[in-house]
């Protein structure tokens, strides 16, 4: 069988589930069409698994699950590591085909989205090597120490804004704590999971220890969290879904880690370094044309400098270019499906009717040559909404930001934490004091000051309200992928 990574993707062909280390078409063999959101042109055809699919999935996972757990801890370190770098020696069809199937430029999943699945496996192939539990001593009378112990099968189920880069960054630690996984990426952006399937094989990871099956989430997705056999489930997407999930998790008391949305508020002080503040924020606005759960939405300014960011900002904007993926010099693509595009344009009418006033954008684009069926959306910048509007209180998911303006801090805070989402927030000051007492108050998993996307691994990664529940990261994953032991031992 020819190489699936040396695919060249330039004529439609069928993806398949990967199961006990083989490739395998849907049990019900059938499948759905999977289209390039900046041509249209359909890409490939995905397995429209079912239940019968997670029941041969699960088996595979148990039968493997006693020859993971029982490796050593330098064994599943080589293997992931290996994983890591068949991932990098394949960088650009890895790139390729994630631009192909995101829509995002293949510039950023070269230098972004697949280094750092690589980064994923790489970082958690040494969490192996280094986790350790703690012991506590009972002063002569006993002591306890605790023991990590692997769950068994989970399920680790991503979205499609960041395929590979999420899809690695839940199976690494999985598998690194010495669990057999069953894991699907979004029905929307199958590509790059396909293709970790194969590096998989040639890393030596053995028949069974990552299933990956493809397919809709009412269906393979529902399905795989409901089983009886899953002993948790780590999952990456939208608040309602999470919502859906934690319904039939909880009675189960399956273990849960959910990722989910964010409305983030791009704080910006009059006493900030204004050329950073702007340049960085065209990328919390506009990287993956703003398809980012961390994008800054919401940016607020303090009003003596309102108008002065405004027009520095929407000059930049004015130099984007948006177009074809694959063209080196484009800043903004597609997005990604033909669905999210009308989603996205539907929020910007209701922006409209909200009283909001477009100050660039605001529509669709249409992009000569091979991409004139794309789904490109030019950059949008919304003011004059109040605050507690839909466009300012629900995520939008796409290349549109509005403007707020405050007067102090406390109005800053207000209007920050004024929504049912805290998952991150940025915040521009030079005033040190200040940055600290912004980030003691924001309701956010993470702030940033100066900064935005910068992260360390080994940092707790996750929401508050209803951006999510548990922490990814570091020893949280770890944790969140062993169940704890104490054992006592009296003096
Ligand atoms: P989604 O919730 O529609 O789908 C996510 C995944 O869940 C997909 O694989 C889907 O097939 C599956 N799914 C859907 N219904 C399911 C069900 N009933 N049971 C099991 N699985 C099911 O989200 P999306 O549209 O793919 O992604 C966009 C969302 O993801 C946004 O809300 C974004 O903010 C969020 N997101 C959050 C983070 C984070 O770290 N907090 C990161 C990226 C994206």
């Amino acid at each position: 069988m020819k190489s699936i990574i040396e695919r060249t993707f330039d004529t439609p062909f069928a993806i398949q589930n990967f199961i006990d280390g083989k490739f395998v078409d849907s049990v019900n063999q059938m499948n759905f069409e999977n289209i390039n959101p900046a041509t249209g042109a359909m890409l490939c055809t995905v397995p429209d698994s079912d239940e019968k699919d997670v029941q041969k999935a699960i088996l595979a996972a148990q039968k493997a699950f006693p020859v993971w757990k029982n490796k050593s801890n330098e064994e599943r370190f080589r293997i992931l590591y290996v994983i890591a770098q068949g991932i990098m020696e394949n960088l650009d069809r890895f790139a390729l085909a994630e631009s192909l199937d995101t829509g995002k430029p293949l510039s950023l999943a070269k230098s972004v989205d697949i280094p750092r699945s690589a980064q994923n496996f790489e970082f958690f192939a040494t969490a192996t090597m280094q986790f350790a539990s703690e012991s506590h001593d009972m002063e002569g009378v006993a002591l306890n120490y605790t023991l990590r112990k692997p769950l068994g099968v989970v399920a680790c189920i991503s979205p499609w804004n960041l395929p590979l880069y999420l899809f690695s960054w839940k199976i690494a630690p999985a598998l690194a704590a010495g669990n057999c996984v069953v894991a699907k990426p979004s029905e929307v952006t199958p590509l790059t999971a396909y293709l970790l399937g194969e590096i998989c094989q040639k890393a030596g990871l053995p028949d069974g220890v990552l299933n990956i099956l493809h397919g809709f989430g009412h269906r393979v997705g529902a399905a795989l969290i409901a089983h009886p056999d899953i002993k948790a489930i780590s999952f990456t997407g939208g608040t309602a879904t999470g919502k859906q999930i934690a319904s039939v998790a909880a009675p189960q008391f399956k273990k849960l880690s959910l990722e989910l949305g964010g409305k983030n508020p791009n704080i910006i002080f009059a006493d900030a370094d204004l050329d950073q503040a702007i340049q960085t924020t065209i990328q919390s606005s506009f990287r993956n044309q703003g398809q980012i759960c961390l994008c800054g939405s919401r940016i607020l300014i303090e009003s003596s400098i309102y108008e002065q960011f405004k027009s520095r900002f929407l000059e930049k904007i004015g130099q984007l270019k948006v177009g074809n993926p694959l063209d080196s010099m484009t800043n903004v693509g597609a997005v990604v499906s033909k669905n999210h595009f009308h989603k996205v344009l539907d929020c910007i009418e209701l922006a409209k009717a909200e009283g909001g006033k477009i100050l660039t954008g605001g529509n669709s684009l249409k992009i000569e040559g091979n991409c004139e069926n794309g789904y490109f959306i030019a950059p949008t910048v919304i003011e004059g909404l109040p605050q507690h509007c839909r466009t300012n209180m629900e995520e939008i998911f796409g290349p549109v930001v509005t403007l707020q303006s405050f007067d102090n801090e406390e109005e800053a805070l207000t209007i920050a934490n004024g929504t049912n989402y805290g998952l991150s927030a940025t915040v521009w000051t030079q005033d040190i004091k200040k940055a600290h007492r912004m980030a003691n108050r924001l309701e956010a998993g993470i702030v940033w000051v100066n900064t935005w996307m910068l992260r360390d691994l080994r940092t707790p990664f996750g929401g508050v309200k209803q951006s999510g529940v548990g922490r990814e990261g570091g020893w949280e994953a770890m944790r969140f992928f062993t169940d704890a032991k104490n054992v006592v031992i009296k003096y």
